[in-house]
């Protein structure tokens, strides 16, 4: 008899899945599915253990959904890539798999993995899928068949592929068998802290609510919002889109169904670009992989002399500098698992360009919280951050952590959130307490600036400046 195996990766869901939907087309076959978890891996890139809590709320809830329809899904736990393909391949053997079916991953790793498990199985055939871009990367290339390096241009010519062919959303697979019965949750090795649910959906159907909600009530009004950490202006979606949990293709489709003219430059259409920008860096990584090992795409940059200070990097990450959008940003991050993008791109450009810590850590810490930690993402926004990725924000432009929250968060409502200690700090004297403090006399319990930031700016510049010239 035809075995179908899906393999799951980073696409925990039911609807428009096209691994999945390729195995189940034929009603005649059997149809398995698969995850292997990879602990041990896990723990070396320091994944956040609110991610893990993420993945195993909605691996339980896939299997689930998999069991209503009558497939069952296999769980395994291996050490790392080597021993997965080994894995696969074993299953492969014991229940008599025919044809294995995948969802492509693009990091270097997983994809020299794939490669090699194909030449592994040479009895069973195997079909990988872009399923995680809304188009494939290779897709959208320059005139020279080249890889885009700047977003713009790429985001244009993405736009107009889109407009001479929307990629097609594919249907939920029909039950195949009576439903199966689960009993056991699946769980694994690894550290796990509990996520909000309320904004971080813990199932698909709650995710696909979220989407619907946002893109309907939302979307229009993203370009004004979106800047305010404040306000609840962006869709939270970014953990579903990391683990899989929905499809950018479902993100394009519900907006445009609700905001008919985002294509064409109008309501919706920022949205759209911040999708965009996730397929630009999925794309950028499959034709420059060295981005997967952390070099920065801006070589000069390598020999950039950071500082290692301990203190001052405990200061960073426990929210502990003294620059308060930076503090209640960095306590957003450690408390919920996610941080507002203004956010993001405000600690980065201090942790670089204040503190002259090497972009490399702040990255490592950022997947260490993060419930949306996704390599591509993170990798790109840190590099634009730092300034030593492509399309980046050139090495002397540097954030002033004062003024970027007097801009983003002008009455101080998203710093009071996060630091009760500056509760009675009045109106805006709150981004700048410890003048307050001096004018008035009061006592606070919340740090002094750890540097000064005119200061950290012309030695990060002499920094920048001499690494350009060696
Ligand atoms: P929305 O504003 O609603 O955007 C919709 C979706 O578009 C997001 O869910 C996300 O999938 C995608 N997106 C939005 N902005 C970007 C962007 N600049 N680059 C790539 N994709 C984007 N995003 C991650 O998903 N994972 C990460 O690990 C990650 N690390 C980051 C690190 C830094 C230093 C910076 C500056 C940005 C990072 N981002 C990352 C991008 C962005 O900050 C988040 O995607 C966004 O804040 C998630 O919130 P949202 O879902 O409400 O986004």
């Amino acid at each position: 008899m035809t075995t179908h195996l899906v393999w799951f990766r980073a696409d925990l869901r039911l609807h428009d899945n096209i691994a999945l939907a390729a195995a189940c087309r034929s009603p005649n076959v059997r149809v398995l599915a698969l995850f292997i978890a990879t602990p041990e891996q896990w723990r070396e890139h320091g994944m956040a253990p609110r991610q893990a809590a993420y993945l195993r709320a909605h691996l339980n809830e896939l299997q689930q959904g998999l069991a209503q329809k009558g497939i069952p899904l296999i769980y395994d736990e291996v050490s790392d890539f080597a021993a997965q393909s080994d894995k696969v391949q074993q299953l492969c053997e014991e229940h008599h798999v025919t044809h294995l079916f995948y969802n492509y991953q693009y990091e270097f790793n997983e994809q020299q993995r794939d490669r090699q498990l194909e030449k592994m199985l040479d009895t069973v055939v195997c079909q990988g899928f872009d399923d995680s871009v809304m188009l494939a990367p290779g897709s959208v290339m320059t005139g020279n068949h080249e890889m885009y390096k700047v977003f713009t241009p790429f985001k244009n010519a993405y736009i107009k592929r889109l407009k001479e062919g929307l990629p097609e959303c594919v249907a939920a697979p029909a039950a195949r068998e009576n439903a199966l019965t689960v009993s056991a949750d699946l769980h694994f090795d690894y550290p796990q802290t509990d996520f909000d649910a309320k904004h971080f959906p813990a199932t698909e159907k709650a995710a696909i609510a979220q989407l619907r909600h946002f893109c309907k009530q939302q979307a229009a009004e993203y370009e004004e919002q979106r800047d305010f950490p404040a306000v609840e202006g962006t869709s939270r979606l970014s953990a579903c889109l990391a683990l899989g949990v929905l499809s950018p293709r479902q993100c394009l489709h519900r907006l445009l169904a609700e905001q008919p003219q985002a294509l064409e430059g109008g309501a919706g259409a920022v949205w759209l670009n911040e999708l965009i920008w996730r397929e630009f860096y999925r794309h950028l990584m499959t034709y420059h992989p060295d981005l997967c090992k952390h070099r920065p795409f801006i070589r000069w940059t390598d020999k950039v002399q950071w500082q290692q200070d301990d203190a001052l990097l405990q200061a960073w990450q426990n929210g502990q500098t003294g620059y308060p959008i930076v503090d209640a940003a960095m306590r957003q991050l450690n408390e919920t698992g996610w941080m507002h993008n203004r956010l993001r791109m405000i600690v980065a450009s201090f942790l670089v360009k204040d503190l002259l810590i090497d972009w490399r850590v702040g990255e490592r810490y950022f997947i260490s919280q993060l419930i949306d930690g996704d390599l591509a993402a993170n990798n790109g926004g840190w590099q634009w951050a730092a300034s030593t990725g492509t399309d980046a924000a050139p090495y002397f432009r540097i954030f002033n952590p004062t003024t970027q929250g007097q801009r983003f968060d002008a009455t101080g409502e998203f710093i009071r959130q996060w630091l009760p200690e500056l509760t009675d700090v009045p109106g805006k004297s709150i981004h700048e307490p410890w003048a307050w403090a001096d004018k008035t006399g009061e006592t606070l319990d919340y740090p002094r600036p750890v540097v000064d930031h005119k200061q950290a700016r012309v030695a990060t510049l002499a920094a920048y400046e001499a690494a350009r010239k060696a």
